[in-house]
């Protein structure tokens, strides 16, 4: 074991003691604090201070000199609700004292807050510098949730990105507990290292910065799962763009073209241009097992959604492994799971668009997406044809496709030529009667 490792794992031991310590003092109970909006309301939101008066958690050293529970009771009652009050968002904060993380989101269950945030500092070296956030899969939209604060408080700090870390139910590691209990999306947030003299000063220096980027997050959060329920695209010409997100970076957006590990498994040499065939290629392909994981990403819960550079490893589980996916993401996997390719279908529509021509599949025309005909067929929307300069691409089969779009996720819609479908390249991957 790693010296990070055993820390970690003694980190969680502890941890789970002084919970299991703190839900037997229930005479410690903090009650909630409910701050109203004064103005009309943009939204409830719970904020959840970490540890309790008796098991601190860490120590922030000069000039935070605190540990965690009393800096992040301050900043929940002080300058958060300061901000929230400006800016017209109800708060309620909730504590773990004498009731432990269960008893904690239990009232916040019952507060039915719009999203919450469980509020920490990281420790480990005086050296160790940075910001994450965590999130589990208790509420679908958790993801975008924690992505939203991550990028306010890297804003916020200018400290290393540590990114997003997703935490499974039950599965041990530390916070899973914590992000999984939530029936609304929630995130428990990291902001710097308590443990190091720079990033104690920039987090002492930045309380009221830090407060208002957690009303920005939640806020422009908010507004996003406001928009998703009239997000139901009859007509759409950019099904790799998610109107329901924040508008993605220039690298979600060439992880969704190129993928994040491009050519996968592949030769090095694999994008020469393969000498002219005779014949056209084309690879079996077993439409039942790409259905049924099509079917078990819908029926997962959470659901899986759509996000941008959202990914599967190969034989994740939809719901427990993964909550979300791109259109790249999903069409590799299916065609990983329906054909002998494994890990030599790259990743990218662009690169798979790449991939599929060079190795001779068979161009087709457009309107061959409305045959029932049984042959399964590849689909491509170039990034250069999109509004956003999202690339797109969908397995078709029997006049509907099986894809991964924005506002949605994965699954089929049917093959008319409209939208996407009227710019798309069409290939045949398996045999068709004039191949
Ligand atoms: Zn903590």
């Amino acid at each position: 074991m790693t010296d990070e490792a055993a820390i970690e794992q003694y980190l969680i031991s502890r941890e789970d003691e002084e919970d299991k310590a703190d839900s037997q003092r229930p005479w410690e109970q903090v009650a909630p604090l409910v701050r109203p909006a004064l103005m009309a309301s943009n939204g409830k939101l719970a904020i959840i201070v970490g540890h309790s008066r008796s098991s601190p958690g860490a120590w922030g050293v000069a000039p935070i000199s605190q540990y965690e529970y009393p800096f992040n009771k301050a900043l929940a009652e002080g300058e958060i609700s300061a901000a929230a009050a400006r800016r017209g968002v109800e708060i309620g904060i909730f504590y773990r004292d004498g009731h432990g993380v269960e008893g904690a989101y239990r009232q916040v269950n019952a507060y039915q807050p719009d999203a919450a945030f469980e509020l920490h500092f990281n420790a480990l070296s005086s050296s160790s510098s940075g910001t994450l956030t965590l999130y589990g899969s208790s509420n679908r939209d958790s993801q975008r949730l924690a992505k939203s604060i991550q990028r306010e408080m890297l804003k916020t700090f200018g400290l290393a990105d540590h990114g997003l870390v997703f935490r499974k139910k039950g599965d041990g590691g530390r916070g899973s507990d914590n992000v999984n209990s939530a029936n609304c999306p929630s995130a428990l947030l990291e902001p710097f290292f308590g443990s190091n003299p720079e990033d104690s000063k920039v987090g002492n220096a930045k309380r009221a910065a830090y407060a208002d980027a957690i009303i920005t997050a939640f806020l422009s959060f908010n507004k996003a799962a406001a928009l998703k329920t009239f997000s139901a695209p009859l007509f759409d010409d950019d099904p790799s763009y998610d109107a329901t997100l924040d508008p993605p970076d220039i690298e979600s957006i060439n992880a969704v073209n190129m993928g994040v590990d491009g050519a996968g498994d592949l030769e090095a040499d694999w994008v020469s241009s393969p000498a002219p065939m005779a014949t056209w290629t084309t690879i079996a392909f077993d439409m039942s097992k790409a259905l049924s994981f099509l079917n078990a990403c819908m029926n997962s819960k959470p659901r899986v959604v759509y996000g941008y550079g959202a990914k599967i490893r190969a034989g994740e589980v939809p719901g427990r492994d993964f909550i979300s996916v791109d259109c790249s993401g999903l069409v590799r996997e299916l065609v990983r799971r329906a054909t002998d390719l494994n890990g030599k279908f790259p990743d990218g529509s662009f690169i798979q668009h790449e991939w599929v021509r060079d190795r001779h599949f068979k161009q087709l025309d457009r309107s061959e997406g409305k045959l029932t005909d049984g042959v399964v067929r590849i689909a491509f929307m170039k990034p250069n044809d999109s509004p956003n300069g999202i690339g797109h691409v969908a397995i078709v089969h029997d006049g509907y496709t099986l894809e991964s779009h924005g506002g949605v996720g994965p699954n089929r819609r049917i093959w008319d030529g409209a939208g996407w479908q009227g710019k798309s390249y069409l290939y045949a991957l398996t045999s068709t009667a004039t191949s």
